[in-house]
């Protein structure tokens, strides 16, 4: 930490992430998101700020999961067994006696029923012969047998979700089935992005041969978006001090910053400069990664910033490796960066870099194994090769000289962008 002018060392992406886990988590000065209760058809994405109880056992009774019969497993300790069945339990509609004190006596059961009181078991329909109201059991039934005994899932008041929990498909199922109509999740960040660069215009005006179309402004409102926040694309910063100092102004009425380009060691790379003029603290400007090694991350007032590498594809990668996960915790969720998995590399391949490498590649199932390929693409600027590509393949500064059929990280771009 530091000002610009003190040594600051480089560090491993890994040493990166904990340091972004560390100083989000405790936050210092900057202020919480706050709350808000939604109905639940509107949390997807969102990150829980409750914990939430179960209200009732579940399952809320003994729950049959076979069609067959419900009976008294001591009924069938001799088989075969000839059982009189004395009634029919169907989901919805309970069987209203009981077997408590009625041997050998059995009750047709549906899936998804209530297991009559008395009955401690319930056999498969296969696995019997029905004549009449008669009914043989042809093999021993264990006790519990094809039975989910009530509060096996979860009892009454323990909880089920814990605030922080990122809200998807299955924990909304969940938060449904225990009754929360509305749920209390974390207001969303909003991010701000400024895009940086005198050669930047918009994507809507014809560039000049010499010229670049903001195309980082929209990966990273596509990724903000995905991550939970709010993205708040501001005009194309200059490279000029004033210019950039009143964007930065302007950016910081959001809840996190993110910069792109204008943090390399280049005359125009002004960004740090800039950000140093407003007190800023630097955590770290350097990742020992490529693409992707100039990338800053600090607080200024009250804000979190990142300041990413203006080439696309390291725009890219900076951004699912810090400024998604960074989202999610700003929320209060927890600490998620990408998950890397493993496949086989399909061609050797070395690199000296002496950096953790992210090369845009594909990986697909081949005889039952991923096995994963990297596309051409000509560095850190090509959005060309990087649309070719499923996924990034990581590979570690001691791995200079990877043999074919190795096994090795992929970062897959699915996760990112969904
Ligand atoms: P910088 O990090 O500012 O040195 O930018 C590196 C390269 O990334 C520049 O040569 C630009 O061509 C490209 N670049 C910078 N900002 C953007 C942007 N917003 N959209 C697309 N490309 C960009
Ligand atoms: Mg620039």
């Amino acid at each position: 930490m530091g000002t610009k002018n003190s040594p600051r060392t480089i560090l491993s992406f890994r040493q990166a992430w904990a340091t972004v886990a560390d100083k989000l988590a405790s936050r210092g000065n900057v202020t919480e998101l706050g709350s808000e209760l939604l109905p639940l058809h509107a949390v997807r994405g969102r990150v829980l700020a409750e914990d939430i109880a179960a209200d009732r056992d579940y399952p809320p009774f003994n729950r049959a999961t076979r069609d067959g019969y419900a009976l008294r497993s001591a009924d069938t300790a001799r088989t075969p067994v000839i059982l009189e069945c004395v009634g029919e339990a169907r989901a919805g509609a309970p069987y209203p006696g009981d077997l408590r004190d009625r041997r050998g006596c059995c009750v047709r059961i549906m899936t998804g029923a209530p297991v009559p009181d008395g009955a401690d078991a319930v056999v498969m329909i296969e696995h019997t012969r029905a004549e009449g109201q008669s009914v043989e059991i042809q093999q021993p039934v264990p006790a519990n047998h094809n039975i989910v005994l009530r509060g096996s899932e979860a009892r009454a008041g323990t909880p089920v979700l814990r605030r922080g929990r990122r809200l998807g498909a299955g924990e909304i199922g969940l938060l449904a089935s225990v009754g929360q109509a509305r749920v209390r999740v974390s207001r969303q960040p909003v991010v701000a992005i400024i895009a940086t660069g005198d050669e930047v215009v918009p994507v809507d005006r014809i560039p000049q041969w010499f010229q670049i179309r903001n195309s980082n402004a929209f990966v990273l409102a596509a990724a903000v978006q995905s991550a939970g926040g709010v993205p708040r694309v501001l005009d194309i910063a200059p490279d000029e001090e004033r210019a950039l100092e009143q964007s930065i102004s302007e950016g910081l009425q959001g809840d996190l910053l993110v910069l792109s380009g204008g943090v390399s060691v280049g005359k125009y790379d002004l960004v740090e400069r800039v950000l140093e003029r407003f007190q800023a603290q630097f955590f770290f400007d350097r990742v020992a990664i490529r693409p992707g090694q100039p990338l800053v991350f600090g607080r200024v007032q009250d804000k979190f910033f990142f300041g990413l590498p203006g080439n696309p594809v390291s725009t890219f990668v900076t951004c699912t490796l810090f400024v998604r996960p960074a989202i999610g915790l700003l929320q209060g969720g927890d600490f998620e960066p990408p998950v890397f998995l493993r496949a086989r590399l399909g061609r050797a391949m070395r690199h000296h870099s002496g950096l953790t490498m992210f090369m845009p590649a594909r990986v697909e199932n081949t005889g039952g194994e991923p096995v994963v390929n990297l596309v051409a693409w000509q560095g850190s600027g090509d959005l060309v090769g990087l649309a070719a590509a499923n996924c990034f393949l990581v590979a570690y500064p001691e791995q200079e000289e990877l043999a074919e059929g190795a096994w090795v990280d992929v970062m897959k771009i699915s996760e990112i962008s969904d």
